[in-house]
């Protein structure tokens, strides 16, 4: 029988493309210096509260939230700050880093590294959002929003589900994968304890249906902790049918729920409070072991890239991208473009020297075939965009009302709910670059919404 369990508008379906989903989780070595980023996060930059000379742990506070939208940032290493000051990111933008000089491996004060797993849950969920607030945890699927607001409804509002997002819908990414494979009970602690802070509603955990194995593991991990305690209880997996973008928010409420956020709502306006199980799982270490969010998963892939060459490496934040990459072997020679993320929606990295955020996710490697921009042709009117677009758009309308520079129909065709998702470009037979205008005038429309003074 057909799983029914999907979101109702658009989506395609790329080839998955899961090449690393076989290679367990490596510790990636250390190296001589990191550069740690003031940006990893969305909101106001952290402010350092340390200076050169300064000798740090590893989980110790190097800044500060410098806004109620901002968070802790934590030294991923022990050793010698050696600079605070600007450095180009991945984009090749100017932003605050402070270099540390790696001194051997000496952790904080009252972090506990054992491996042994924590299941009591807090009675007090005061205690829980401020360890997950002092712990500096943000969203790791990518929108690096701080964890503790989003777990702070607004007043007026309920949540009535916490989704854990393991639908991990972007080609070649697996990470998330094989921490549900590996750390299934603690991504399940981690669930739990949100589930708590936000006065228990329904919590289910989508996982989408080309991943049997984490499906089952994660049940019967699930079903294991239920036999132990009461707080597990209304908790459970759901098995969904692989469509991208289902890891979007949006999609993901309206597979769980049936649900939709109207245009520029909130996933809280019906309900729902949406994290990824990177992120439960630094809920976990955040709040049952007092770990900072220094640590996340990464996968270095590509066709290019021989079965023994594909990676998933449990990184510290301000590694160098380029030391990972030598680890992994080196920049295959067939790479065209790197791009942090998937292919649909992640990044193309400009500069090797940048470093890994708490939001890092993949290194991945596309050759010149895989990446070369085929001649455009004219729009043949086929609607295969606005098929595909699951925020209901009709991009080639929108590209069109984009040429014109024409920002108020744009805004009244809702350009400003456009996900950046690709889909209208992955389905394009014209091979019109949808997305990259699209984007553009989106930015200068969501520019011209906020600066309209607030009702
Ligand atoms: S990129 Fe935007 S316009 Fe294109 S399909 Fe996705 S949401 Fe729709
Ligand atoms: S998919 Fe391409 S060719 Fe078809 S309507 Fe959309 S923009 Fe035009």
């Amino acid at each position: 029988m057909e799983n029914k369990h999907t979101f109702s508008i658009g989506g395609v379906h790329p080839d998955d493309s899961k090449l690393s989903k076989d290679c367990p989780v490596e510790v990636l070595p250390l190296p001589e210096t990191v550069y740690v980023s003031m940006a990893q996060h969305l909101g106001a930059p952290a402010n350092p509260v340390v200076a050169p000379g300064d000798r740090v742990k590893a989980g110790q506070v190097i800044a500060e939230p410098a806004g109620f939208i901002s968070a802790f940032v934590h030294s991923p290493v022990s050793g010698t700050v050696k600079s605070v000051g600007p450095r180009a990111d991945l984009a090749g933008n100017k932003v605050n880093h402070i270099e540390i000089a790696v001194e051997g491996d000496e952790w904080a004060e009252g972090i506990d590294l054992s491996p042994e797993l924590v299941t009591a849950i807090p009675e007090d969920s005061a205690f829980i959002l401020e360890r997950i607030k002092s712990c500096g945890v943000v969203g790791l699927g990518g929108a690096t929003f701080p964890t503790h607001v989003k777990l702070s409804p607004p007043p007026g509002k309920t949540a009535e589900y916490l989704i854990i997002n393991g639908a991990e819908c972007e080609p070649y990414l697996t990470s998330d994968y094989r921490i549900m494979l590996e750390r299934s009970k603690e991504i399940l602690v981690g669930a739990a304890l949100m589930k708590k802070v936000l006065g228990n509603p329904r919590c289910v955990i989508g996982i989408e249906d080309n991943k049997p194995e984490a499906i089952a593991v994660m049940t019967e991990s699930l079903l294991s902790l239920q036999e132990e305690s009461k707080d597990f209880a209304g908790i459970e997996v759901l098995s969904l049918r692989k469509k991208y973008p289902q890891g979007g928010e949006k999609q993901l409420i309206d597979a769980v729920t049936g649900r939709q956020v109207k245009s520029l709502g909130l996933p809280i306006d019906v309900g729902a409070v949406v994290q990824n199980v990177a992120t439960t799982l630094a809920v976990y270490e955040a709040v049952q072991k007092n770990k900072p969010l220094v640590t996340n998963v990464l996968t270095v892939t590509g066709d290019c890239l021989p079965a023994q060459r594909q990676h998933n490496y449990l990184f510290r934040i301000g590694v160098p991208l380029r030391f990972i990459a030598e680890q992994a072997g080196g920049v295959p020679e067939e790479a065209a473009k790197i791009i942090s993320g998937g292919p649909m929606m992640g990044k193309a990295i400009a500069n090797l020297d940048a470093t890994t955020v708490k939001g890092s996710s993949s290194l991945l490697y596309l050759t010149d075939a895989q990446t070369r921009r085929q001649p455009e042709g004219p729009c043949i009117r086929c609607g295969r965009c606005a098929d595909a677009c699951p925020m209901g758009l009709e991009p080639f309308l929108l590209k069109r009302l984009a040429d014109a520079g024409d920002t108020r129909q744009l805004e009244d065709n809702a350009v400003q709910d456009c996900i950046e998702c690709g889909c209208c470009l992955y389905s394009c037979p014209a091979r019109i670059p949808l997305l990259d205008v699209i984007r553009i005038a989106k930015g200068d429309v969501m520019r011209i919404i906020k600066s309209r003074p607030r009702k």
